[in-house]
């Protein structure tokens, strides 16, 4: 029988009755024909509360029980979802990450997926069980521990899942009803659209658009997953949601297809580091090895052999960076005056593959945030995309002001 892979991600089994209705939705699937694949995520909120009680306990916690805490959110719906189908008569099982099992990379909380072994849920298949329901978000490495894939990982899983499968389809079921051209949460403007490339949606995602995890539209790219993202609340159709698909079978010419943003950043500036060969190793290096993931990064011109360095980085990773960055003082590897951190600030961002073909994007956008008096404190750019920080109190702003320069609200074609 086809295979169909459905994931429900937090605020879809928030509690029973969603958990039935999630389960109503894939009884529709099977009665279709497909045997299903059902991704669930914790419950919403939980992982939240999982993480405050690892930081509760230790602030610059040891990763490999951060991952067997935070994991066991999703243990808790994979149980709760194969029980529901039971009592509906649908013959369903559960398993935990380690016992499919989702092999993983040892980078605790940022786990990668290598490999998922078929057998066990192939051959429950292929005894009648008609839905294997999986803990999302995590996996078991080579030394046999609990590892989990970030933030939003279980759409990770369930493409990956899709991937292993060879499923028709991955469905992502979620709280809003496909990907739009922005936040609608930020704006009531942001459009639906049918359809997205995937690589814009790799570009969105990685600038803070948390609809799809963005490891889980890598894999969908690299393993030509045909990945749909639909609302949980809604009566769907073959067509409703949006479909996450190649370039080529995208209509749509706008320049710019959607605005990103990402709240919760942090803008660091080691202030007069010498400014010698080897000194953004110094400084990267030990920022790499301590788990920082370093964005931006700006260099001043140099003043009498001296500069600032400035960087981004998440703000829940500025205690590590700041410990990375003393420790790296004490040891002689590098030398700065001061450390200066601003937690106020967010990253805002505009996407679209037209711009490969499109001069001017980032003046317009400069533009509209001038107009609005918002300063800029750094940018980037890349092919298909620019970024800028901003105080955190401009964001919403931000995010409309450039969705309406872009003429985001306006019909596809
Ligand atoms: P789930 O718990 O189902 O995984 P998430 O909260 O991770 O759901 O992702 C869905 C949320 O993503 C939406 O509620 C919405 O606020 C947010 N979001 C951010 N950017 C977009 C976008 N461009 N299109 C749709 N949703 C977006
Ligand atoms: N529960 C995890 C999280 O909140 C994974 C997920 O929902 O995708 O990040
Ligand atoms: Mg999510």
């Amino acid at each position: 029988m086809p295979i169909l892979v459905m994931k429900f991600g937090g605020t879809s089994v928030a509690d029973l009755d969603r958990i039935r209705n999630a389960a109503e939705k894939v009884r529709a699937e099977v009665e279709r024909g497909y045997d299903v694949i059902v991704i669930v995520s914790a419950m919403s909120g939980k992982t939240n509360e999982l993480v405050g009680y690892v930081e509760g306990t230790s602030p610059l916690f040891d990763a490999r029980e951060y991952d067997a805490v935070v994991s066991s959110g999703e243990n808790v719906t994979a149980g709760l979802m194969s029980l529901t189908l039971q009592e509906m008569g649908i013959p369903a099982r559960s398993w935990q990450g380690w016992q499919v099992p989702v092999k993983t990379t040892s980078a605790h909380s940022a786990a990668r997926i290598e490999d998922i072994p078929r057998d066990h849920i192939d051959q429950k298949f292929a005894e009648g069980m008609r839905v294997a329901v999986v803990a999302g978000f995590q996996g078991i490495s080579d030394e046999g521990r609990i590892t989990t894939l970030g933030r939003g990982g279980s759409d990770t899983t369930a493409v990956a899942f899709a991937a292993a499968f060879a499923a028709e389809r991955c469905d992502i079921y979620t709280d809003v009803n496909g990907v739009y051209t922005t936040d609608p949460r930020i704006t009531s403007k942001a459009r639906k659209l049918d359809k997205i490339a995937l690589e814009e949606m790799l570009e969105l995602a990685s600038l803070g658009a948390k609809v799809l995890q963005t490891r889980s539209v890598e894999l969908a790219m690299r393993y030509k997953v045909r990945l749909r993202v639909l609302s949980s609340f809604e009566q769907n159709t073959e067509t409703s949601g949006t479909l996450v698909c190649d370039e080529e079978e995208i209509m749509e010419s706008k320049v710019v297809s959607g605005v990103a943003h990402s709240r919760d950043e942090a803008k660091m500036t080691l202030v007069s580091v010498a400014d010698r060969p080897g000194i953004a190793a110094a400084i990267f290096g030990p920022l790499s090895e301590s788990g920082v993931n370093v964005d931006m990064i700006v260099q001043n011109i140099s003043d009498d052999g001296r500069t600032d360095m400035t960087f981004s980085c998440p703000v829940d990773q500025v205690l590590r960076a700041e410990r990375a960055m003393t420790e790296a003082k004490e040891r002689g590897e590098i030398n700065f005056h001061e450390l200066i951190a601003d937690t106020e600030v967010c990253k805002v961002s505009v996407v679209g593959i037209g711009m490969r073909s499109h001069a001017g994007v980032a003046a317009q956008m400069f533009k509209a945030l001038r107009d609005e008096n918002i300063n800029i404190k750094v940018i980037t750019t890349s092919e298909i995309k620019i970024s800028v920080l901003i105080d955190r109190k401009y964001m919403e702003l931000a995010v409309q002001a450039l969705h309406d320069a872009f003429d985001l609200q306006g019909n596809d074609s």
